[in-house]
């Protein structure tokens, strides 16, 4: 048994402490408190923040090996998904694996324990398993029959989660009888859809724009059956509605053209969200309306999305970039988004997503000056760019 101690912990939403033990017993938390049992092994790890790992709840890791080779995303979403399939296919497999394993490096490093991770192929989790980072594959369909994804499935290996679970493309991509199959397939385990991203996929669903007909047009000339493409709703979130593939199992990515009643219907039917900031503001110069999404109760989350349209897999730059662009956001509402509500997003808030006893003891370890106040360390940890440690307490003796 060991009690770590930081300046401060922030375990959970609500829960910022000053000078606290962390007791960890084989390899999951049992307690914070201010006395730790007296056979406690006791480490200080001095001023900063003691923060639960985070969760990137949507990224892309088989994609790793594009970055800097499709176009920079400049606002224009649908140049940016032509830049994408003319470069994806003819690279050495080998490299792709080695840029798969250093981005799961990475993002371990920024203080990332668990991904939300889209695949074709599920070539990334080999990569992500070697480097210590639990992921849900999501198998993702495309079009009317392309990429079947496997049966949900959830196993640990020697410690490190490898889930498989189901998504679909978008709202367009994939036609209407193949949602509900899909989402039927998912089961109990979450099922991952990207919505409303871009204002082309809004004005296709709607059938005017012409944003709607280049998306359109890229999609024929992809060989995708445009008779296929039959919408029950005249907005994306609407088809998925009258589709009834949206509940509390469902995480929508992106969201970006959602409106404020939207967010109702999604909080409503008790769906995630995924919040991408860097991508959705590189890709569609917009976020999702964050705050309306809050005021009716969405559960967020933040994902990266890939290399191709992020800088980086961590999620700080995440953090500052939604806290620069809605000021008025409160710091933890915001943390919030990249532990415990990646966490309950992916079905797995039992292991992973805050320090309750009980779960996993993995966390994130961000130093910060001496003397702060308890209103100034959130601000501070979150809005600042700066050095962060990933602390897997585990030691040993792991268990699951
Ligand atoms: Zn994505």
């Amino acid at each position: 048994m060991t009690a770590y101690r930081a300046a401060w912990t922030w375990s959970e939403p609500g829960d910022l402490r000053a000078g606290d033990w962390l007791v960890v017993e084989r390899g999951r938390v049992r307690d914070l408190t201010a006395r730790p049992p007296a056979e406690a092994r006791r480490i200080d790890l001095g001023d900063g923040l003691l923060l639960p790992g985070l969760v990137n709840a949507h990224t892309h890791l088989e994609l790793s090996f594009l970055h800097g080779l499709t176009p920079p995303p400049a606002g224009d979403f649908v140049a940016w998904l032509e830049g994408l399939v003319r470069t994806r296919p003819g690279h050495d497999h080998l490299d792709a694996r080695e840029a798969t394993r250093r981005a799961a490096r990475q993002a371990r490093e920024s203080g990332t324990v668990l991904a939300g991770d889209i695949t074709n192929t599920f070539r990334a989790q080999e990569p992500a398993w070697e480097e210590g980072l639990h992921t849900v594959s999501f198998g993702e369909a495309i079009g009317p029959q392309r990429s079947q994804p496997p049966e949900p499935s959830l196993t640990w290996r020697e410690g490190v989660l490898q889930a498989s679970a189901v998504a679909a493309h978008a709202p367009y991509s994939v036609p209407d009888w193949r949602l509900k199959a899909l989402k039927l397939q998912a089961g109990a385990q979450p099922f991952c859809i990207h919505l409303a991203e871009s204002r082309a996929e809004v004005e296709l669903v709607a059938g005017r724009g012409e944003e709607g007909l280049r998306l359109r047009q890229f999609l024929s000339e992809r060989g995708m059956n445009l008779d296929d493409l039959v919408f029950h709703g005249p907005r994306p979130l609407a088809h998925l509605l009258a589709l009834g593939v949206v509940d509390g199992r469902t995480l929508l990515v992106h969201g970006v053209q959602l409106t404020a009643g939207e967010m109702a219907q999604v909080a409503e039917r008790g769906a995630s969200l995924c919040l991408c900031p860097r991508s959705n503001l590189g890709l569609t110069g917009a976020i999702a309306p964050v705050e309306a999404a809050l005021a009716a109760g969405v559960n967020l989350c933040l994902g990266t999305d890939s290399l191709t349209s992020s800088p980086d897999l961590s999620l700080w730059p995440e953090m500052a970039t939604l806290l620069r662009v809605f000021p008025a956001l409160a710091p933890e509402a915001v943390l919030t988004m990249a532990t415990l509500g990646g966490a309950l997003a992916l079905g797995l808030a039992e292991h992973f997503g805050s320090l309750r006893p009980g779960r996993l003891a993995q966390a994130a370890f961000r130093p910060l000056p001496a003397g702060l106040a308890k209103s100034e360390v959130l601000p501070q940890a979150l809005g600042e760019p700066g050095q962060v440690q990933p602390l897997d307490l585990r030691g040993q003796s792991q268990v699951n």
